[in-house]
This record gives C-alpha cells, structure tokens and sequence, in this order.
C-alpha cells in the first residue's frame, strides 16, 4: 500500500502504545502499576461537571466558532489577567481540541518548510514530531552538564538564520525541572531580539512544589501582546485533570490567532461545545481543586523521594513541578527500551523510556496516581535492578523470587 512518506514517518505515541500493553496485562490478570501515564486521578471539578450538564440538557449542542466561544474566550482573558497579569483582547486567543492541537496548529501556521525549531531536551514526546508534521527541523539542545536545564549559551549555539522558534516548557515534561527565572528572562529578551517566536508550553505552570514558581515570559518583555514574540499555550487537562474533554488554548498577537482561525475552520472546527462549557466552568469556579491536586503531587513527590533513598545506583534530579521524575538508570543498563521492557516484563511496572524524550539511560515515572502506586512501584522496580534490594517480593498475590542478579 503507497503511504504518505511523511505520515508513516511520524513515531508511534510511546505513552499511548504502553497503555494498550498495560491494558492487555490488566485483562490477563497481572497486577500493573501505571507509572507511565501522566494524568491526575481526580474526579472532573464540580463546576465543570455542572455546566457542561447545563449545556448538554439544553439540547443546543450545534457548531461552535473556531477560535472559541465568547464564554470561554472571556474566562480565558481572565484567567490571563490573574495569572500573568496580561490584559488581551478576544482576538488574541484561540480555543483548541487540548494543548496539543495548539502546538500543531502554532507551528503549521508560523514555519516554512526546512525552518528550525529549537527544542530543549529533555522534552515532550510530541514537540519533534509535530514540528515534522508541519515540515520544520527539529534541533534538539541537550544540557553537557548533566541537569535537565540547557544553559542559555547552549541554546544560543544552536540558533541559525532558520530558526523560527524555541519551545520551551517549564515545568518540564518529563524531568520536572522548572526552568530558571533568569534563563526565561534571557530568552524572552533574544528572542524579541532576534524576531524569533519563544512558544511556552505552559500546560503544567500551577503543579509546582515548595512554594516556588515557574516564571512565565510575559514577566520579562516590554512589548505589548501584540508586538511580542512570546506565545503561550495552556489547558485544562493537567493542572485541573480534565484530560478527556480536550481543551487548550493559545494565546498570541492577534494576526498569529486569525491565521491559527482558519487552520482549525478548515480541520476540525471548534472544540465540542460541551467541552468548553465544562472548561469555562473549570476555570470559573473553586480554584481549590488546583490546590487539591498539586498538594496531592507534591506529597507523592515526598514518598517518591524517601523510596528512592534506598535505590542503590540510581541517581534522581528532585522533580520541582509536574508529576513525572527522570531517574538516570545508566548504572544498570544505558538502554532506556530495554530497562522499560525488563520492568514491564519482571515487575508488572510500566514506565516510559527516556529515549523517547532525549535523555537515553533513564526512565520517565509518573506519580499522578496513588501513593500505594508510588510505593509499590519503586520497590518494585528496585527489586529488580538493584541486588542490594531484597530479593522476594509479592506482585499482586504472587511471592516472586528475584534469580537474574
Ligand atoms: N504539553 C505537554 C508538555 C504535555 O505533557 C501534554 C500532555 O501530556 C500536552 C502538552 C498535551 O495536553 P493536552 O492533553 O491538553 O492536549
């Protein structure tokens, strides 16, 4: 069968292949511990599940605008004036099926084929394949130091007259790292310098831990929305665990949203009606249940830290925000498919592959769920990589003897 070469290149969504994997497991009895998926466990906020139920019991469940509707669009402004004290107009946002869709629809609408993109390892598994969908170049940085933060020098290196845009996600998916103020602050000012677009990623800016903050860009320019560089993508679905009803949304200079406008009009149309009800009610009511789920992380982030106290070889950066942690597993085995397979294939834990997000030698772990998964999942996954762990463990009702170490 004759494919698009393009199309068949585009990677399989690692996250989306291990679920099925773990499904299957799930079905077969085993006892699986999710550490791969990267959503809260929380129910839908209240003042959600009440107005996307007043929207649908209304029965007018019809074609929406493409960039949005005018509710939302204006919970959006107002979400924007309080937590980046931004005052923009309906015209410089657009409302999309998740964050997702907004970073495909960004990059489709501001790159020519061959442009570059800078994209700071590690990253989410998306950003490279999306800018090759919409035929740009990735150009991966990598820190030398062996953080998880590149040094601005680092990123300055790897511009060229090509260079369209960095990307740039803080708290950071998936080692947790939250980016240096100063760091945000040199790149906002280069790349306004330079005429190059600073796309943030924002998606997880309210999960961080211990009283810090992630510094978002629109902190550090002069210039008007209008006249910036900086384009922010948001949503609903991490930070209010609302992964299912696929809302995001992107805010920018308003010539960016009206060609982002037509790009949706002549794909998918505008988000469900319903989903945006729900997010305008999410974003509208009980701010507590933001609280509710970062304090929740932030304390399997506690558990995660003490269990992996006592993994002799691994070596962890503390995760300062989302809910993911990157333990550098090199001490084992440098291949991250391999590890993640072993753990799938011993200890009935699925994790993700550092590979698939830049960083070879480690593993992506996500603690959104319980601290049972936490708990259990490490000590799993100590027991077996690590011989100084002990060498019988129960997996669900089973008493597994460890014999490969
Ligand atoms: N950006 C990052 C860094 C993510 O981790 C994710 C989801 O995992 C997204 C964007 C996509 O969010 P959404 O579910 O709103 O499409």
């Amino acid at each position: 069968m004759k494919l698009s070469k393009l199309a068949s290149e585009i990677a399989e969504s690692p996250t989306l292949a291990l679920n099925e994997q773990a499904r299957l497991l799930r079905e077969r009895g085993e006892a699986v511990i999710h550490l791969g998926i990267g959503e809260p466990k929380n129910k839908t906020p209240i003042n959600a599940i009440l107005a996307s139920a007043a929207k649908l019991s209304s029965g007018e469940v019809k074609y929406t605008p493409a960039d949005g509707t005018p509710a939302l669009k204006k919970a959006i402004i107002r979400y924007t004036e309080e937590n980046y004290n931004r005052l923009v107009a309906p015209e410089n946002v657009i409302v999309t099926n998740g964050a997702k869709q907004s970073l495909f629809n960004i990059f489709y609408s501001i790159l020519n084929p061959q442009d570059e993109v800078i994209v700071l390892a590690p990253y989410w598994v998306s950003y490279p394949e999306i800018i090759k969908m919409c035929l740009g170049r990735p150009v991966i940085v990598t820190p030398q130091d062996g953080t998880f933060v590149p040094t601005f020098d680092e990123i300055e290196r790897a511009v060229t007259s090509y260079t369209r845009a960095i990307i740039v996600n803080s708290p950071n998916n998936p080692s947790g790292a939250v980016y240096p103020p100063e760091l945000i602050e040199k790149l906002v000012e280069f790349c306004e310098r330079k005429g190059i677009f600073m796309v943030c990623d924002d998606i997880y800016h309210k999960l961080v831990f211990d009283g810090k903050e992630a510094a978002p860009a629109y902190r550090f320019t002069k210039r008007d929305v209008e006249n910036s560089y900086v384009i922010v993508v948001n949503g609903v679905a991490k930070v209010y665990g609302m992964t299912g009803f696929r809302v995001g949304w992107v805010v920018a200079p308003r010539q960016l949203v009206r060609v982002m406008t037509n790009v949706t009009a002549q794909t998918t149309s505008g988000v469900s009606p319903v989903s945006q009800a729900a997010a305008e009610g999410a974003l509208n009511g009980m701010q507590n249940v933001v609280e509710a789920i970062r304090l929740q992380i932030q304390n399997n982030r506690e558990v995660l830290l003490q269990e992996m106290r006592t993994f002799n070889g691994a070596r962890l950066i503390k995760p300062e925000g989302t809910f993911y942690a990157l333990p550098d597993l090199r001490a084992f085995n440098s291949n991250s498919v391999e590890i993640s397979s072993f753990l799938l294939k011993k200890a009935m834990v699925v994790t993700v592959p550092g590979k698939e997000f830049g960083m070879e030698g480690h593993i992506r772990l996500s603690i959104s769920g319980s601290v049972k998964d936490v708990t259990e999942g490490i000590a799993r996954i100590k027991w077996a990589l690590d011989p100084t762990s002990p060498n019988e463990i129960y997996i669900g009702d089973k008493k597994m003897v460890r014999d490969w170490l």
